[in-house]
């Protein structure tokens, strides 16, 4: 046996430059699924029971996906680099470049939708020369659709990608990179082979958690399961064993032989948790049933952690960590619409960092954000997460980008072009270092429409920083509401506080008493509306009545609502919690 035929390659591009289409073709084309009609794609893959349990196959490529997309890589030596020849090079693109780079991949860039008449292969080519530093002679121009150049791809996956490197003689090692959970077979894990043999009955064990298993079932993705007799060296396929928890299928775990010892593989970094939000029930009899659900969507989404919490405000709830904001809008989705949830969620945070003379603490709820004005809280420093960003954008924006990047806190602002010359609009990448918390709500959104569409943008892990931030926390008739705290920078206290008291004047509906409602930062009060009271008007029918009974009700009326100020409770709807609380 040798690895000789073998070849492992991953396609990267951006969203929609036509990853599934080229992925069909080639299935096609190697004869693993029938030909459908030429220019109707089937979009094989995405089918695929694993993807589609993800429920994100259209959001790979994004920048919160970028850890799924690194690990396939773990298992590739190789990986076409596609490139939309309308559209050019874009933000994450490169992120993805450099992780295939890093990763020592072979990379051969493909140039797709060249049967479109927008198509600009030669200037695009230039461009992806000046970014990446590759060929344009290594080039192959492509259409996924029509299937133009396809099989030169396969001849170039042959002749340009090594094989990979395993020998069936030495000790069992199996790379661990994806798993997923099937309600019959418990945990399917896909693996790359390295060395030896893996047959069904085989028992193995972990490197990590050192548990033990028996393989029940093995086999190839064809793109479908197929079940195969073994496993070789270089091969990647999937295995079932005696697995129960999705926990236990570590990703990045080297798998051995029981009995036997190999050094294990250079393993990921586990998937880090960017964004934090409490998640609690609507009706909070229902938080057995929330929590339920949540743990079953986490079974088939392993990067969500999960932890308990509870508010004074909204009860039992659970504090959930997410890779970005987009993962955490693909999940509450999931939530809402796999099960029925009625979820209210909390503003969306980042980790801070809070440093004391003794010792550190990391924070993910605003809640247990210390009063940084108090000396007695013995705050030393603040430190918030940081990302290097990059746009990609016609130069005609170029300004407006700048503009939007000032405005959300950017430093280390540089930009470049990314084509020499040429008709039409040059694309430039603007470069930056901007707090996480700036890009977590609505920045993606206001990029998109002040580029008019055009902009393309990706970030990455660029540390933490100290910063001079405060806790926001908003009265509700003087009594704090725990749940709607916020952590910002101090430059922008007046401006949140008054876009926030504003928001919640308008969904708090009017109650029989006066409702003050204030944002604070540490004793003082920096913003501030009242929400007038639902008054009865019982001097309307006093038709001609005189002016001091009038008076005298109106007296009376305000009495009583100075007696329900100072002992009763506002009636706030949970919903308005919702409205008040969602970032759109
Ligand atoms: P993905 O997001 O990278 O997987 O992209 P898809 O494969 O889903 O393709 C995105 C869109 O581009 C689909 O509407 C495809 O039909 C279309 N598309 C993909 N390749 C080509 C091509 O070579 N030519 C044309 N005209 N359209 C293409
Ligand atoms: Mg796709």
């Amino acid at each position: 046996y040798s690895c000789e035929n073998i070849r492992n390659f991953s396609i990267i591009a951006h969203i929609d430059h036509g990853k599934s289409t080229l992925a069909d073709r080639l299935l096609e084309l190697t004869g693993t699924i029938k030909a459908g009609l030429k220019g109707s794609s089937p979009q094989f893959l995405d089918k695929l029971k694993v993807e589609r349990e993800r429920g994100i196959t259209g959001q790979h490529g994004h920048v919160d996906f970028s850890w799924e997309v690194s690990r396939s890589m773990a298992a590739c030596q190789g990986a076409l680099l596609l490139v939309d020849a309308t559209q050019g090079v874009q933000a994450q693109s490169l992120s993805v470049f450099h992780a295939a780079r890093e990763r020592g991949l072979k990379i051969i860039p493909v140039l797709n939708k060249i049967d479109l008449p927008a198509a600009q292969p030669e200037r695009i080519a230039a461009q992806m020369q000046s970014t990446f530093g590759l060929n344009p002679s290594d080039m192959l121009h492509i259409s996924a659709k029509t299937g133009q150049g396809v099989s030169d791809v396969l001849r170039a996956i042959v002749e340009r990608i090594p094989p990979p490197a395993g020998n069936v003689e030495e000790k069992l090692k199996a790379f661990l990179f994806d798993s997923s959970y099937d309600r019959y077979r418990g945990v399917i894990s896909l693996v790359s082979v390295q060395n030896g043999v893996l047959r069904k009955g085989d028992k193995i064990a972990s490197s990590y958690t050192r548990k033990r298993y028996e393989i029940t079932e093995l086999g190839i993705m064809h793109p479908e399961e197929v079940p195969t007799s073994a496993l070789l060296p270089g091969q990647v396929g999937y295995i079932a064993c005696n697995m129960k928890q999705s926990s236990e299928a570590h990703i990045g775990d080297t798998l051995h032989r029981v009995g036997e010892v190999v050094e294990p593989m250079m393993g990921f970094q586990p998937a880090k948790a960017m964004v934090y939000a409490g998640i609690y029930p609507v009706d909070s009899s229902d938080f057995p049933k929330l929590e339920e659900s949540i743990k079953r969507l986490t079974l088939t989404d392993r990067s969500v952690t999960v932890q308990r919490e509870s508010s004074t405000a909204l009860g039992q709830g659970n504090r959930l960590g997410f890779l970005g904001s987009l993962h955490m809008d693909v999940f509450r989705q999931r939530l809402e619409d796999e099960y029925d949830a009625n979820v209210i969620i909390t503003a969306p945070t980042v980790p801070y960092k809070v440093i004391y003379r003794d010792r550190t603490v990391i924070i993910s709820n605003p809640t247990d954000f210390p009063d940084v004005s108090d000396p007695s809280t013995q705050v030393r420093e603040v430190h918030e997460p940081v990302v290097k960003a990059s746009i990609i954008v016609p130069e005609d924006y170029l300004g407006e980008m700048m503009d939007l990047c000032f405005s959300h806190r950017a430093e280390e602002l540089d930009h470049r072009y990314l084509d020499v010359s040429g008709a039409g609009s040059a694309r430039a990448i603007l470069t930056c270092t901007m707090p996480l918390s700036e890009i977590v709500t609505d920045f993606f959104d206001k990029l998109k429409s002040r580029s008019s569409g055009f902009a393309s943008f990706d970030y990455e892990d660029a540390g933490y920083k100290r910063s001079d931030l405060v806790k926001m926390t908003f009265l509700l008739n003087s009594k704090p509401v725990d749940a709607l705290a916020l952590i910002i920078h101090r430059s922008s206290e007046q401006a949140v506080g008054r876009m926030w008291t504003k928001k919640l004047h308008k969904v708090i509906p009017r109650q029989l008493f006066e409702v003050p409602i204030q944002a604070t930062v540490g004793k003082r009060v920096v913003a501030r509306e009242t929400l007038s009271a639902m008054r009865a008007d019982v001097t309307a029918g006093l038709y001609g009545g005189h002016y001091e009974r009038k008076m005298k009700h109106l007296e009376n009326q305000k009495e009583s609502k100075r007696k329900m100020k100072r002992v009763g409770s506002i009636e706030l709807p949970q919903e308005a919690f919702y409205s008040i609380l969602s970032t759109k």
